[in-house]
């Protein structure tokens, strides 16, 4: 076991705040790994905060960060896909079992058994699993992550959860060249969202309640915007998407994105909000439309995910902070009030 430095909330009021976890001597399979850069996702939040407690209640003290970009510093005997330098990430997931269907059929997020980066129990040290906000991590080669050297580290690390969250639906979605895809919020999911359909070759239209954000998503690669509250606006594009990528976790009314749907068109939720959706089945018959929902990717889909971004040369658009800035961030994040993700410069963790 090593002592390593980390921030962690004692509970769901408290702020986060410097600790030492301990992390395990590396086995045969694992690979050790120092953490240059960690990404601040929503989830961290809810986590920390125990928002999630009805389904996925927080043990404290939590450590959170499952955005995480690292250099190899030390691998297993039976190691074979990583050495001593390398450049790695690690996502949500950190381990599985490896036989379900899931993990057969390669969404390993989906296994009952999936161990997630941080606060799911972890079956080495007992109790659960600490996340990124940390020094370094050890981590079983399967769920090790090649980085793109030509990719910036702290401009990556959100690739690892909001990049893959965004890719997987649309590469899922089928030939989209030339199509015409909606991205429904323009955060940290909606700005990658955007990025990955254009590099697809879709048409990229972007919904949004600001009219300050349609210079921004033009620049990330929208083709046009259009102000959801803007009733005119919205009834010129009605019945006319192939596809449309819903990133909002507020409530809002699904059926006015249903609507403009073509036929057999699909909305995709990547956002969660807290209440049921009302969704009118006319809104689904006529036209033959689907609505459906998607989680993450599995490790192969998102190592495919980050050979794209290095051929493409996409990264997320993030502001770098120290890590004894996090609590602020953090209230930042709740307002929407960063362009569009935070990614946390463990090198500050050394200070
Ligand atoms: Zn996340
Ligand atoms: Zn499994």
């Amino acid at each position: 076991m090593s002592k390593t430095k980390a921030y962690s909330a004692a509970s769901a009021t408290s702020p986060l705040a410097p600790d030492t976890i301990q992390r395990r001597e590396t086995t045969e399979r694992d690979v050790q790994i120092e953490i240059l850069y960690c990404g601040i996702c929503h989830s961290d939040l809810h986590t920390v905060r125990d928002e999630w407690s009805s389904f996925m209640p927080t043990t404290f003290p939590c450590v959170p960060g499952h955005e995480i970009v690292g250099r190899v510093v030390k691998v297993g005997s039976g190691v074979t896909g990583f050495k001593p330098g390398d450049v790695v990430g690690v996502g949500c997931l950190v381990d599985s079992d490896h036989s379900c269907p899931s993990c057969r059929a390669d969404v390993e997020q989906f296994c009952p058994a999936a161990t997630f980066t941080y606060n799911s129990p972890d079956k080495h040290q007992g109790g659960v699993t600490y996340g990124g906000y940390s020094e370094s991590i050890v981590v079983d080669e399967s769920f090790v992550l090649r980085v793109p050297s030509n990719l910036d580290p702290a401009a990556a690390a959100p690739l690892l959860c909001a990049g893959i969250t965004t890719y997987s639906p649309i590469r899922r979605w089928g030939e989209i060249r030339g199509k015409k895809v909606g991205v429904v919020g323009l955060g940290g999911l909606g700005h990658m969202g955007v990025k990955f359909a254009r590099a697809f070759g879709a048409h990229v239209v972007v919904f949004t309640t600001s009219p300050s954000k349609k210079e921004d998503a033009l620049r990330l690669g929208a083709h046009e915007v259009v102000v959801s509250t803007d009733a005119e606006q919205m009834q010129a594009h009605a019945g006319s998407f192939d596809f449309i990528l819903d990133t909002i976790s507020a409530d809002h009314d699904i059926n006015v994105y249903l609507g403009m749907l073509g036929l057999d068109g699909n909305v995709t939720l990547v956002g969660a909000p807290e209440k049921p959706l009302a969704v009118s089945a006319f809104a689904l018959i006529f036209g033959r439309k689907s609505l459906s929902g998607s989680l993450i990717g599995g490790i192969k889909e998102t190592q495919e995910m980050l050979d794209f971004c290095g051929k493409h040369n996409i990264i997320s658009d993030v502001e770098v902070i120290p890590i004894q800035k996090v609590n602020e961030a953090y209230e930042r994040l709740v307002k929407s009030d960063v362009k569009y993700r935070f990614s946390i410069d463990m090198a500050s963790l050394k200070n």
